[in-house]
């Protein structure tokens, strides 16, 4: 069937928010697919902090201490994939989300919007930030379990060394306030950022001071006041939910996690710039997170979520298998979308079609989709004579009339087609040019299509050379 002729250009099929392993992992899928016969899905991923998420900052262990990982050995695994893929990482912060016509435009700070057919929300129970960098380095976390949570406080009220200790929550934070009692004198000042506009419970009995806001930056100051391992103070700024910013000095800062836990701080956030609204019509839980069906859907359609932020069981493996399945989903979204009809992903999922001697896994390519230019063909000639095709740069005829194949273009200015796959790598990077990518499996050159071994070559092309179409 041919493509639905009301999507026009667009950047990705799949955009995927956050850059954890849920999303990582959502973004390798949809991208790849499968190691045989497939057309897979544009990508790209938005992320606010490192890459990673809570990934790198202490132990995987998937099932039981036979299967652990340093979780930076597991990040690195992925990215391998990630780079092989060319899976474009933006750094930013995604506050809005909107439908427009067939598509979902992602906006937030740090990036240009985007359009998407489908988007996956993969944010975790909170922006990971800067402070990443300093964990067990004068930044804590809640973790291990409750019995511990005093000894993490003690610890690091030590590290605090009199100049401070800033304690990052939420309104959920008021079930940890008995166990700062007596805190504030020791460490030199405790005050709560807690990640709510609202009053939070029992706000006059917590044993320091509040403000309201979410964590915007950490950043040392190495030279006055060096704490006791003289790695120097925090200057951290918060920012409220009216946008104002404000710098809070501290010897250490402690992240409550337990609260995180109970609430999504990226979704039910203080600050602006939070998903808040974007996702009012999105069915969430009691303490706020995103609702799913077991092929990771939320309750409307074309938007899917994986991860923390669906408010499960928080866990590396089960955000990675959250990303594989939120990833074949929106893959099949955005390519029902393009082909009207499903893709074959057997043996993942047996599709129920009646299979013919002749059959191939491969979408027909609709002409509508076919290889063709954007921009003005002159700066097509005029890049492939910037990048050695100046047979092209001088050619008079035009190589874009109607709809081509590759082998066609191929063809008529007798370049070879690991050269032009180059030329339409930096096309589409230039947003020239348009074209679908097919995964091929090795020895199946042309696997009854046209495009064949120009499609291997582009194989790792990004996410904007696949599949944008108009
Ligand atoms: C203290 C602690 C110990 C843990 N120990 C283990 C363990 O031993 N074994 C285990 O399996 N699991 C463990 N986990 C859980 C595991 O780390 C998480 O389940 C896993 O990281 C979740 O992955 P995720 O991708 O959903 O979220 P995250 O890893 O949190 O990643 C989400 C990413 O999205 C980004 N983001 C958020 N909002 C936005 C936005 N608006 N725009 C753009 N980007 C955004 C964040 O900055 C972050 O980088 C632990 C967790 C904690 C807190």
């Amino acid at each position: 069937m041919a493509l639905d002729s009301k999507i026009g250009i667009y950047d990705d099929d799949v955009i995927v928010i956050g850059n954890g392993p849920a999303a990582i992992s959502a973004a390798i899928r949809a991208r790849w697919v499968k190691g045989y016969s497939a057309m897979p899905s544009s990508v790209e991923i938005i992320g606010a902090g490192p890459m990673g998420g809570l990934l790198p900052w202490g132990g995987a262990i998937l099932t039981g201490p036979g299967w652990a990982f340093k979780g930076e050995d597991l990040l690195e695994k992925l990215i391998v994939d990630l780079d092989r893929f060319r899976i474009p990482a933006v750094r930013g912060t995604v506050n809005n989300v909107r439908r427009a016509g067939p598509y979902w435009v992602v906006e937030g700070e740090g990036f240009t919007p985007r359009r998407a057919l489908s988007v996956i929300i993969a944010t975790g129970a909170r922006v990971v930030g800067d402070e990443a960098a300093h964990f067990q380095r004068g930044v804590f976390m809640t973790f291990k379990g409750y019995e511990y949570i005093p000894m993490i406080i003690a610890e690091a009220t030590r590290y605090s060394a009199g100049a401070g200790l800033l304690v990052v929550g939420n309104q959920r934070t008021e079930m940890l306030r008995k166990l700062f009692l007596g805190v504030s004198d020791r460490a030199g000042g405790l005050v709560f950022l807690l990640d709510t506009a609202q009053k939070v419970r029992g706000e006059d009995r917590f044993p320091g001071s509040i403000v309201r806001g979410r964590l915007l930056e950490v950043a040392r100051q190495t030279s006055a006041g060096a704490s006791q391992d003289g790695d120097g103070r925090f200057r951290v700024t918060s920012i409220d939910h009216k946008g104002h910013t404000q710098a809070i000095t501290c010897g250490a800062i402690l992240l409550d996690y337990t609260a995180f836990e109970h609430m999504p701080a990226a979704l039910v956030s203080s600050g602006p710039g939070d998903l808040e609204n974007a996702l009012l019509h999105v069915q969430r839980d009691e303490r706020g997170f995103v609702m799913v069906d077991r092929w990771m859907r939320t309750s409307v359609p074309g938007l899917f979520a994986a991860g923390d932020v669906t408010g499960r069981y928080f866990s590396t493996l089960m955000a990675l298998g959250d990303g594989v399945c939120a990833g074949f989903t929106a893959h099949r979204w955005a390519y029902r979308a393009k082909f009207g009809r499903e893709p074959r992903l057997f043996a993942y999922m047996a599709s129920d079609e009646i299979i013919t001697p002749d059959c191939s896994d491969l979408p027909e390519i609709p002409l509508t989709s076919r290889p063709k230019l954007l921009g003005d063909e002159r700066e097509f000639y005029c890049l492939a004579g910037q990048n050695g095709l100046g047979r092209l740069e001088e050619s008079e005829a035009s190589i874009f009339s109607g709809h081509l194949t590759v082998t066609d273009i191929s063809g008529r200015i007798e370049c070879p087609a690991a050269h032009l796959a180059e030329l339409v790598r930096k096309a589409c990077a230039a947003r020239l040019m348009t074209v679908h990518v097919l995964s091929t499996p090795p020895g199946h050159g042309s696997a009854g299509n046209d495009i064949g071994d120009f499609n291997r070559d582009l194989e790792g092309t990004n996410g904007l050379a696949a599949s944008r179409v108009n």
